[in-house]
């Protein structure tokens, strides 16, 4: 890894190595850009023992799933490190600064933050350590391995009946415990009863464990309810702490249920040249979700780059412009039959300067029309399109700003037109 002082910008850092931040990566690499992810190595879902639902991977361990992603990000020349990114800060020069817990870091154009976000479990004793195995929040994580067993939903918000009728899909056994929230509504009790979900009255003091598995819920009454699992709703908090100096926004999400950072759909938050992908900009996205957000943003940020990229080109070609060649082979046809793009990709003729007007007072007198050259890559444009120079009956040989290269070199390729 390369020191402060040693290192020199990277194309994009991405902050956070989950499925988001490893997708994103993967993408970028793939578009030869250079990328550096630093990753504390803790995703959302490690205390489950298998992710569900990512097609082709369903039931893959969580790291097993991220392992394998760095290899492939790797594989491309992708750098993934182990560590904790401790402050991003904007640079005066543009671009950003990441700095890591043990003082190393980089520089980077761009920014990819995937830091997923903090689940806040209610306060009952017992329950974090079985969090992911028997105390649950996504049905579509877990429903399935916990079909049709007795099954609990701890009620903490107006979403509570909603989530237990949703429950009721995998299991034929639910309650619901009403604990600190209000409600059921008399609408929600009749959905409940109607489906066969029977509401607790007490808050949950504790989780019961017995044989490494939960057994029940232990109500301040003392009475414990048989369950074999608990169902919870978790605030989702974004990690964001890390943004917060950047001046990106972040939201209360619509449902109430956790905050995350504000993006648009391709992730670019509200700080130029930053963007978020994953959890931390959507509590709801599952991982395939999560990796689909790496892959847009990373589509979107090469494109930011090669906007850049290009901008910087053109800005470099301006201050030194390319000496104009005349090609004699150039010829004309008639105005108006030329495709209207030269083959150079470039649209506008740049190079029109005083080395221009040299090589045209060299060039042969023709008249105006089409201009043709297979010598001076094959472009075919209207002569006017090659103004001023075509009012002089004269067309240089425009060619896209190159690498310098030797006489004898740039004699091969306009030779034949030359003088
Ligand atoms: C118990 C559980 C089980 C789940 N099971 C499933 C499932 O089966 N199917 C499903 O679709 N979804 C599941 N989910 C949801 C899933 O975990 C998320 O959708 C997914 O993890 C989001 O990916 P992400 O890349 O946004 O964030 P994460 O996977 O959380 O990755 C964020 C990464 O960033 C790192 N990081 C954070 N801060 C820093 C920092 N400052 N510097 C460096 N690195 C940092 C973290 O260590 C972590 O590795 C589950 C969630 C939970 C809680």
């Amino acid at each position: 890894m390369p020191s402060m002082n040693e290192r020199s910008a990277i194309d994009v850092v991405v902050v956070g190595g989950g499925l988001a931040g490893l997708a994103g990566a993967l993408g970028l690499v793939r578009a030869r850009r250079s990328v550096v992810v630093v990753d504390a190595g803790q995703p959302r879902n490690a205390p489950a023992a298998h992710a569900h639902g990512y097609l082709t991977r369903d039931g893959m361990p969580p790291l097993e799933l991220t392992s394998i992603g760095r290899a492939e990000v790797r594989a491309y020349g992708g750098v993934v490190i182990e560590g904790t990114v401790t402050s991003l800060d904007r640079l005066p020069g543009g671009g950003f600064r990441v700095v890591l817990s043990d003082g190393s870091g980089w520089d980077a154009r761009r920014l990819l933050v995937t830091t997923g976000l903090v689940d806040e479990l209610p306060d009952i004793p017992g329950q974090r350590e079985r969090w992911g195995r028997d105390v649950v929040h996504c049905p579509y994580c877990f429903g399935w391995e916990l079909r049709d067993p007795p099954l609990g939903v701890l009620a903490t918000s107006p979403h509570a009946a909603a989530q237990a009728l949703m429950w009721r899909q995998w299991s034929p056994d639910v309650i619901l415990v009403r604990h600190t929230a209000s409600g059921p509504t008399g609408e929600q009790m009749a959905q409940l009863s109607a489906r066969g979900i029977r509401v607790v009255v007490g808050e949950v003091a504790a989780v019961e464990v017995s044989d490494g598995r939960l057994s029940g819920v232990r109500l301040r009454s003392g009475e414990v309810v048989p369950r074999r699992a608990l169902v919870v709703a978790p605030r989702f908090a974004a990690r964001h702490a890390l943004l917060d100096p950047l001046d990106v926004a972040v939201t209360e999400h619509h449902l109430g249920i956790g905050c995350q950072v504000e993006a648009d759909t391709t992730g670019r938050t509200a700080a130029p040249g930053v963007w978020a992908a994953g959890n931390v900009a959507d509590v709801n996205a599952g991982i395939m979700q999560a990796a689909s957000s790496g892959v847009v943003a990373a589509v979107a940020i090469n494109a930011d780059l090669t906007a850049e990229d290009t901008d910087r080109a053109v800005a470099a070609a301006q201050a030194e412009p390319t000496p104009a060649r005349s090609c004699r082979s150039l010829r004309f046809g008639q105005a108006g039959t030329a495709p209207p793009h030269r083959a150079d990709g470039q649209d506008k003729v740049g190079a029109a300067g005083p080395a221009a007007a040299a090589a045209v007072s060299q060039a042969d007198a023709t008249q105006p029309g089409i201009a043709t050259s297979d010598r001076c890559g094959g472009s075919r444009a209207p002569a006017e399109w090659l103004t001023p120079v075509h009012n002089a009956a004269q067309t240089p040989c425009f060619l896209p700003p190159r690498p310098a290269r030797s006489r004898k070199d740039r004699s091969a390729t306009c030779s034949a037109g030359s003088r």
